[in-house]
Formats: structure tokens, sequence, C-alpha cells
């Protein structure tokens, strides 16, 4: 059983909101849907004085929080969410791999280092069920305990972290000095900032995804595949890697994963389309697109139906999985610097080969750098790399400042 108890249920959005912020933390929780549960619906009422106000959460210590906001959940949590300083050498915005190997790099050279994560360290490898070409780990390496790993690392050097906060804006104030303004207010000032922010994943839009997100609809098998143990049917939309990757951890919990693909094949590694053509579980839908995502009509507001559309002879087709998941591409996270920093043609922060944008002194690094290969082991790799071009960088600076 985990420390933390969370009661809700699945139609109520602050429950859903509650769900990911303890997910995004990688904080473990036991997750109660008190609909059609008795005994949950009497801890609820019994915990907030006769009323049913859901999410409510009960933590280790006995102590309870009713529909609380985020930021309570923070301070609950004991997540900080100011820095100690408000001068650093390099701020960086992103705890995933990429941001924090150049806060490891950077404060082995006794950069004043802080990063700031949105959400919880360890960004997509952390909650990413399983890495197996990551090098140095032949038996494969979980997410969680590899992102686990880096932090631990970067702690040992005295890198500054903070979750839960997100970066607003990053403005040039001249004289070789960046402002960093956080959603909580705080401004941290830098002669170095990286954008390390990588991406989201990018939704269908088709009707009903949004109501429905949580509730039979995902973006990450990690986090929700498990609530599907025993289920006949999962969808995946999308063949490319991460579907199939994907797919197949889905395997584990339901008697069929059904794989849906509007091109003509798929378009994943060829050694990930072998096995999930030759699952026994797995099947594929090439040419078919998704319409709609609607609700059970028996008022749980559970993900009832998939409606698919046949993009060949547009006939329309009804499926009823359990849960779909979708992956159909990622977007960068770049639209708190889209009005100051260039950006590609598809958004993505545009760099010279020094990593630095457009702007001196900021940089980007990883998934959310244009013509990045958005590997763990790229992202990585780029990490260590924008550390070193920065160490050189402020060198100059200091340089051109004794001169
Ligand atoms: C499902 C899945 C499976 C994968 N499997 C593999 C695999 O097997 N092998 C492999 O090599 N790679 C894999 N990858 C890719 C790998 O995880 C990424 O390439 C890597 O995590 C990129 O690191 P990053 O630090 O650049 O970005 P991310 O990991 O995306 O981290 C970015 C961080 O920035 C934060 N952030 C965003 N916006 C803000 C803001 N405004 N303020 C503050 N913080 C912000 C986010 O919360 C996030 O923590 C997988 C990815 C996914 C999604």
């Amino acid at each position: 059983m985990a420390d933390i108890q969370l009661y809700g249920a699945s139609w109520c959005p602050d429950c859903r909101r509650a769900k990911k912020f303890l997910s995004d933390q990688r904080v473990p929780f036991d997750w109660h849907d008190i609909d059609g549960d008795p005994d949950g619906v009497a801890l609820v009422e019994a915990r907030n004085d006769g009323k049913r106000i859901i999410p409510t959460i009960v933590f280790s210590d006995g102590t309870h929080l009713a529909e609380p906001t985020n930021e309570e959940l923070a301070d609950k949590l004991g997540l900080a969410r100011s820095a100690m300083m408000h001068v650093y050498d390099l701020v960086i915005v992103g705890g995933g791999p990429t941001g924090l190997t150049t806060s490891i790099y950077a404060a082995r050279e006794n950069l004043e280092t802080l990063v700031i994560d949105s959400k919880g360290l360890g960004g997509q490898a952390g909650v990413t069920e399983r890495l197996d070409n990551y090098p140095g780990f032949p038996e494969g390496i979980g997410g969680a305990d590899l992102a686990d790993r880096f932090v631990k690392q970067a702690e040992r050097y005295g890198v500054e972290m903070l979750q839960a906060v997100s970066v607003t804006s990053i403005t040039d104030e001249g004289h070789r000095e960046l402002d960093v303004e956080t959603a909580t207010g705080d401004h941290y000032h830098a002669r170095a900032v990286v954008i390390a922010t990588g991406s989201s994943y990018r939704r269908t839009n088709a009707d009903g995804e949004d109501d429905l997100i949580g509730a039979g609809v995902h973006f990450c098998a990690t986090c929700d595949g498990p609530f599907y143990k025993g289920s006949r049917e999962l969808m995946v939309i999308g063949g490319g890697n991460s579907g199939l990757e994907e797919g197949l951890f889905l395997t584990g919990f339901t008697d069929k994963v059904t794989v849906v693909e509007r091109g003509n094949a798929l378009r994943g590694s060829k050694l990930l389309q072998d096995k999930v053509l030759n699952h026994a579980k797995m099947e594929v839908l090439l040419e078919h697109g998704v319409t709609a995502f609607r609700a059970k009509d028996d008022g749980s507001g559970k993900l009832g139906t998939v409606e698919l559309e046949d993009l060949k002879g547009g006939v329309r087709v009804e499926r009823h999985p359990a849960g779909a998941f979708v992956f159909i591409g990622l977007d960068p996270n770049t639209a708190f610097v889209k009005d100051r920093i260039r950006l590609d043609e598809r958004g993505f922060v545009a760099t010279d080969p020094t990593f630095m944008t457009d702007v001196g002194g900021v940089f980007a690094a990883g998934d959310v750098r244009g013509g990045s290969t958005k590997q763990l082991a790229s992202a990585v790799g780029e990490g260590a790399a924008v550390a070193i071009q920065i160490r050189g960088y402020l060198d100059r600076l200091d340089r051109e400042g004794m001169n």
C-alpha cells in the first residue's frame, strides 16, 4: 500500500488533476474510485464532516486534504517552490535527462546552478516503463530508477532543484544578464540559461477526447496502463516507435491491444514492427483514423466507444476498448519563449552549432531543440555538450570583463 490514498471518481476533473500532479511528481499513490464503492464513499464523508468532497487525499501521517490545489499539494509534499538565492551562474529550465545532465556537468565546474521543472524531475524518461537502449545497462533500466540516479548525482554536486514550478518567460535584461520568471512570481537572474523543456504528447483532437482524458483516454501507458489489468481490449493510436513500444507494454494488462495507424504501414523501427506483428495479443489496423471518443451511456463518464474512420472507404466503425492510449507525436514545449527566441518551422528552438539561441547566453538542448534526435542517450549527450559550451561562453564573458 502506498503512503498516499487518493479517493475520487473518474468523471471528476479535479480528481484527474490531482492524479496527474502526483504522477508527474512520480509520487506513488493508491487510487480509489468511490463510484459504486460504499466503503470509499463512507471514508470520504467521514473525513469531510459528512460531505462528499473529492478528491480527498489521505496521507500516511493521518491527515488529509480535500479538493486541494496543486500548490497545496506541493506544500504538503514538502516540495520547495522558491529557490534559496536570486542570482545563479546558470538556470536550467526543465529537469529531464538533458537538464539534469547539464546541471551535473555545470555544478562539477563550480557553477551555481538552479534547475526548475514544471512537473517532476526526470522528464519523459522518468515516466517511461523501461529503457532498453540506454548504454551501460545491459539488462535495461526502469525510467523512474534512472531518473532517480540522475537526481541523486545532481544532488551530490549541490545542484538546487525546484519541482512543480513553471518558467513563464526568459528576458534579456541587457548587460549580459538574463531574467527567468516563474509562475510563482519569482525572478531568477543568471548569465546563462538553458532551455531543456522537451516536448509534449500530441492529441488527436477527435470529438470527446478532452472530456475523457484520464477516464479512458491516456497519453502515458506507464502511468495508467496498470488500471486496466484484466481488461478485454486496449487501443493504441499511432504506429510509430512510442505507439508500438507502449502497445507491447500494455499487453501485460489486457487480452488484446489494437494499434490504429493512419498510414498504410507502421512507422516504428523494424525490430518493434516485427515484435508487434508477431505478437499473439496484438492487432494492427492500418489506414484508420479516430473520429470520436464517446463515454458509456451508463452515466459513469468513462470511455465506452472509439469511432474510427476507414480512410480509404470513408466507412465508420465502432470499437469498444476499455482504454485508448494516444501516441501520435510530440510538440515542443516552447510556448513560454515563442515571442522572444527564434524557433524553427516546427516550433522547436533554433540553435547555432554551440547550442546558443539567437539571444546571447540562452542555450537549448535535448528534445526541445530543432534537429535533436529525441532519444535519451542523445538528450544526455546534448546536456553534457551544452554545459561545456556554457563554460566556454562564461569564460569569454569573464575575459571580456577584465579587458
Ligand atoms: C513513452 C516514451 C518512451 C520513450 N522511450 C525511450 C527509449 O526507450 N529510449 C530512448 O532513448 N528514449 C526514449 N524516449 C525519449 C526520451 O525519454 C527523451 O528523448 C528524453 O526524455 C528527452 O529528454 P529532455 O530532458 O530533453 O526532455 P524531457 O524528458 O521531455 O524533459 C523536459 C522537462 O522540462 C519540463 N518543462 C517543460 N516546460 C517547462 C517550463 N515551462 N518550465 C519548467 N519546466 C518545464 C518538463 O516538465 C520535463 O520534465 C521515450 C519517450 C517517451 C515519451
